[in-house]
């Protein structure tokens, strides 16, 4: 009887997610008219800038280049149009040696 305890249980968890589901497939709702669908858009980076330079790893005689680059990723409603603009800073050691 414990093992029906558990079916039932699995059975409940799969209507959850069954719902669940569909709400993620959307994207997250405009908090600006409470209606549209927020939709991505391509990420845009600007070009690497070297920031700093950084002793190699390979050779110490070497310097690699310390650089970073702006990634922009937009969320834009289909419903009223207003975008959420969202920039983050990335780093990378670039070695050339
Ligand atoms: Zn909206
Ligand atoms: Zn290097």
């Amino acid at each position: 009887m414990r093992n029906k305890g558990i079916v039932v249980a699995l059975l409940i968890l799969l209507m959850v997610a069954a719902i669940a589901l569909p709400a993620f497939a959307r994207g997250p709702i405009c908090e600006r008219c409470d209606e549209g669908e927020l939709k991505q858009k391509p990420t845009v980076y600007t070009p690497w800038e070297t920031i700093d330079f950084t002793i190699c790893q390979k050779n110490p005689n070497y310097n690699d280049k310390k650089q970073q680059r702006f990634a922009i990723r937009t969320w834009t409603c289909n419903n009223c149009g207003v975008s959420e603009v969202i920039s983050t800073t990335e780093y990378r050691i670039l070695c050339e040696h």
